[in-house]
């Protein structure tokens, strides 16, 4: 449980949070030049917050803990560059409510991190400040968009972090770099202050190295806000252990490493013996259109987002500064736009996704969990960034859950070839999920060599 000894270490005062901080900063400087895990990091403004978290009261649920903020999120006079050019001038000019939750209970902002520009992509690669490295597997990407987050949380640079997760940013890469990810169902986190991808999928979500830190920081990022009509007024519950879990051969069928699919059944077997959960298998008939529902909604959402980048508030137009990836997505979203009266895409597209949310919605009617892998390959290696269809194909797993609005999150599983593979649990409600991930978490402590 490395979150919750130094936590308690740094309530207790038998760490200060200056020291800590130094210590993080000092890694950053030596190792961060070759992992490129941090955009910018925050060393004046941590240090000097330390300083008054160690003269003050040691409260706060993440009392003295560090973060890296994925660079799509707005913290006030920090650089939101969403790693593109396009926003080279642009600084934070407030605090999302992420942050400001963060903040209220003793948390320290290392900085910003590395991601795919403005967070379309599945490697970390496509980012106009250079690619992350995976720290635990250097030759292979770390995942993407939210790589910079989950490589740091991976090499230590800080304690936690926040990404976001459109079709699968956080899962991704937590898997890739053998840590623990969540992302919550839609409206449980508010969205204030993140510069969206597409907004009716979007949410903010937790990255820490073990599922006590991502249910504690999930813990303080959700709820209610007034700034985000689309937040939930229900309390966020404590943790509830599930009673049931299943496997589908439907996500089975798509899973073209059988390696990765061995690796995910075993431990849910074994799992589920030691936790006594009652294993069933399940079918799912629409998942299959997942990605192909999922391109038309987030290049129109893309697009009409990205109006708003036209080089006179700030800084570039995005056209002119983007990469080719984001590109293709502004033109398809036009595109789309005017044949819409047809109705062709979007709206056949939205179908498809409310036909996936209520196969969801019947199937945790039955069960409590639902099991498979986070992606259907290893990470590939690092320059090798296959094909946009390939690409997009790769989110097969983690997009179900994005169109369904329901919470997903990744627990470290194993390695394969030595590159670490991420269990993937869906969940119809949040403290389920963080129940069902914590029985993952430990299972795997008690085996691990
Ligand atoms: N890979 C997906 C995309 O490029 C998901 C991105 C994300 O979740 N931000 O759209």
């Amino acid at each position: 449980m490395v979150t919750q000894e130094l936590l308690e270490n740094l309530k207790t005062g038998k760490l200060s949070c200056v020291e800590h901080v130094r210590t993080q900063l000092a890694l950053i400087k030596k190792e961060n030049p070759r992992i490129n895990a941090f955009l910018y990091v925050a060393e004046k403004e941590a240090l000097v917050r330390a300083l008054e978290l160690d003269k003050g009261s040691r409260k706060g649920k993440l009392f003295g803990l560090t973060l890296g903020v994925k660079a799509n999120i707005n913290v006030q006079g920090m650089p939101i560059s969403c790693a593109s050019r396009t926003l080279d001038a642009y600084k934070g000019t407030y605090n999302a409510d992420v942050i400001e939750r963060i903040i209220a209970e003793g948390g320290i902002v290392l900085g910003m991190t590395n991601m795919d520009e403005f967070a379309c992509g599945i490697s970390g690669e496509t980012s106009a400040f250079g690619p992350t490295i995976n720290p635990v597997a250097p030759k292979r990407v770390p995942g993407g968009s939210s790589s910079g987050s989950a490589a740091a949380v991976a090499v230590g640079f800080c304690d936690l972090a926040l990404g976001s997760d459109t079709g699968g940013s956080i899962r991704n890469p937590a898997s890739h770099c053998g840590i623990v990810g969540m992302k919550p169902s839609y409206g449980r986190v508010s969205r204030y202050g993140l510069i969206d991808l597409s907004m009716s999928l979007d949410q903010i979500g937790p990255l820490a190295p073990d599922t006590f830190g991502c249910a504690l920081l999930f813990d303080v990022i959700a709820g209610r806000s007034e700034n985000d009509p689309m937040t939930l007024s229900e309390p966020v519950h404590v943790q509830q252990l599930p009673k049931t879990i299943a496997l589908s051969p439907a996500f089975e069928a798509l899973c073209t490493d059988k390696k990765i699919y061995r690796l995910i059944k075993e431990k849910v077997l074994a799992v589920a013996k030691e936790k006594h959960l009652k294993l069933v298998e399940l079918d799912f008939r629409y998942v299959t259109l997942a990605v192909q529902a999922y391109y038309p909604i987030v290049y129109t959402e893309f697009f009409s987002g990205t109006r708003k980048f036209d080089g006179r508030r700030y800084g570039r137009r995005i056209e002119e500064a983007c990469n080719e990836e984001v590109l293709r997505r502004i033109l398809g979203g036009r595109i789309i736009s005017c044949a819409e009266h047809e109705g062709r895409y979007y709206r056949k597209a939205l179908r498809a996704a409310r036909a996936i949310r209520d196969e969801f919605e019947k199937a945790f009617k039955i069960v409590d969990l639902l099991a498979m892998p986070t992606t259907p390959e290893l990470p590939h290696l690092l320059g090798k960034l296959p094909s946009p269809e390939a690409a997009y194909a790769y989110d097969a797993f983690t997009i179900p859950a994005n169109l369904a609005g329901i919470c997903a999150g990744v627990v470290p599983c194993g390695l394969i070839d030595k590159v670490p593979v991420g269990l993937q649990l869906y969940a119809g409600r949040d403290h389920t999920l963080l129940g069902g991930m914590g029985m993952f978490g430990q299972h795997l402590n008690n085996t691990m060599p």
